[in-house]
């Protein structure tokens, strides 16, 4: 059985740390459209110039570039067996892409929603610093590192992502709201696996526990609430 998970929530809602702590549990990759621009951007090759401007906007990039990338990476070897995707789907548009990929081969996807608190995403994403080298995430607040402003594993001076600086974050929660959160009731409506767990003040451990919980009982939802259902 291919074991497909879609972490879904906000940006800022955790859904990178979940997915890194989630792959050495399920032993499937984890596949971040945002990672994946990113690497092209950093590559300096035609598609990360296309996307670097809309990107550094805090705005969404075109659909059918997000959907080639993703359907592209999930074709490799080592994701036969499952994957997680993290900022995928984020419109209607992705959606529908990524439900009739599933549905042609027979793969039921379950959906996490982390529902994070609005105020706690804006000092999430605000207090972010990450490592160049090796990608390491901290918080000024809720998760420094040792020193202030060097990475913990390599030493290196820790740096603010672009997309972190106030005004992009504005952009890139407006697009959450009018795009992505619309999605919930797509995957209601649709009748697609979804579970709402409540991620504002939990740790990343104990995020896990729960999101593991679900995943290995979904059709109960012993941990996780099924949407819709109280
Ligand atoms: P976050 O979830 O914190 O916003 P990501 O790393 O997932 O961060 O995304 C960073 C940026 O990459 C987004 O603001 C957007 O420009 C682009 N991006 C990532 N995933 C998608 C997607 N599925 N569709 C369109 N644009 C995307």
């Amino acid at each position: 059985m291919t074991q497909a998970v879609v972490l879904f929530g906000s940006p800022g809602s955790g859904k990178g740390t979940q997915a890194k702590l989630l792959k050495d549990c399920l032993k499937v990759p984890h596949i971040s459209t945002g990672d994946m621009l990113r690497e092209h951007i950093r590559e300096g090759n035609a598609l990360g110039a296309r996307v670097a401007a809309t990107m550094h906007t805090g705005a969404l990039v075109r659909d059918d570039v997000v959907n080639q990338l993703v359907e592209k990476r999930l074709a490799e070897p080592d994701a036969q067996a499952g994957f997680i995707l993290d900022g995928y789907p984020r419109t209607r548009e992705q959606a529908e892409h990524l439900c009739g990929w599933l549905d042609s081969r027979g793969i039921r996807e379950l959906v996490i929603h982390l529902i994070v608190d609005y105020n706690v995403i804006v000092t999430r994403l605000t207090g972010r610093r990450q490592c160049p080298r090796c990608g390491t995430l901290y918080n000024i607040v809720s998760s420094p590192p040792r020193v202030e402003g060097v990475c913990d594993l390599d030493g290196q001076s820790l740096v603010i992502r672009d997309d972190d600086r106030e005004s992009v974050i504005r952009e890139r929660l407006a697009a959450y709201e009018s795009q992505t959160r619309p999605l919930i009731e797509f995957f209601r409506e649709k009748g697609r696996r979804l579970f709402e767990i409540d991620a504002s003040h939990q740790t990343p451990e104990a995020l896990l526990l729960q999101v593991c919980r679900t995943i290995k009982t979904p059709e109960t939802g012993l941990s996780g609430r099924p949407a819709g259902q109280g």
